[in-house]
């Protein structure tokens, strides 16, 4: 499950344990301001009173690319997939991230599902610090960052010193690491998780996450893949995020190895 508020009942009869992904920047694709922190408060709040008990991960606006926010980066780039977007974008606005957190934990505080938040499109050791930091200034019990970048992958054992947990986006990751534009039709053969190299770099992050036993999973398209997902959890993955019409087909694939 990883859309809508509205969803959430639909996803929990298909079979869903909480929510491995929910996209805030898809709340407000269409503002051309901030979302304020009463905005926000209200749908956090709808969408964690869905999933008493259950662990729903929300990440924090991920604006750029594929998915402009004006509010959050309308410079003109040249390379927007390499520019100021997802983490980058939110700490050049820090008001924005800090309204966000302050949003997320009113509706924590106000509900019993268990919480857990991630910051998107992160690269470095110190941004992991950054976020993590931040957010347990604001009372997120466990925060933790996207892996769609070879260098956080590459570099997870010391990431998942600091983080709670990492969340591979194989979207991204893919994009990243095979570097051909996800949504390009001309170079779409390239986007493939399959590709070993991509697979390499999923069993780092999985490696990184090892020593202090911190959970890794995966929310990109490639979980939705029943024959990949077992791959996957080969690798050393502990969750899968997918869209709630795969849960069937997966969750069958998974039982039979
Ligand atoms: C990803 O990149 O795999 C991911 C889950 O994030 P998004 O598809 O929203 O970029
Ligand atoms: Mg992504």
């Amino acid at each position: 499950f990883r859309s809508k508020p509205a969803d959430a009942a639909e996803a929990v009869e298909l079979g869903a344990e909480g929510v491995g992904l929910f996209r805030t920047e898809f709340l407000f694709l269409s503002a051309t301001q901030a979302p304020t922190v009463e905005e926000q408060t209200k749908a956090y709040t709808e969408l964690l009173q869905a999933f008493p008990g259950k662990k729903v991960v929300v990440r924090a606006l991920d604006a750029g690319a594929d998915k402009p926010l004006s509010f959050l980066n309308d410079a003109h780039e040249d390379n927007p997939a390499l520019g100021l977007r997802g983490l980058r974008a939110l700490r050049a606005s820090e008001d924005i991230l800090r309204e966000q957190l302050t949003a997320l934990a009113n509706a924590d505080t106000a509900t019993e599902a268990d919480l857990w938040v991630m910051a998107p499109m992160v690269s470095t050791v110190e941004e992991t610090d950054y976020f993590v930091t931040l957010a347990k200034e604001y009372g997120i019990k466990t925060a933790g960052v996207m892996v769609e970048v070879p260098s956080a992958a590459l570099m997870a054992d010391r990431v998942l010193e600091i983080a709670d947990f990492a969340s591979i986006g194989t979207n991204d990751l893919t994009q990243y690491t095979m570097a051909a534009d996800r949504l390009l039709g001309s170079v779409a053969s390239y986007q493939d998780p399959w590709h070993p190299a991509v697979l390499r770099l999923i069993k780092a992050a999985c490696d990184g996450g090892a020593p202090k036993d911190r959970p890794v999973g995966v929310c990109g398209e490639a979980a939705a893949d029943p024959a990949l997902a077992v791959v996957l959890v080969g690798l050393g993955v502990k969750s899968l995020s997918m869209t709630a019409r795969a849960l069937p087909d997966v969750d069958a694939v998974l039982k039979t190895v």
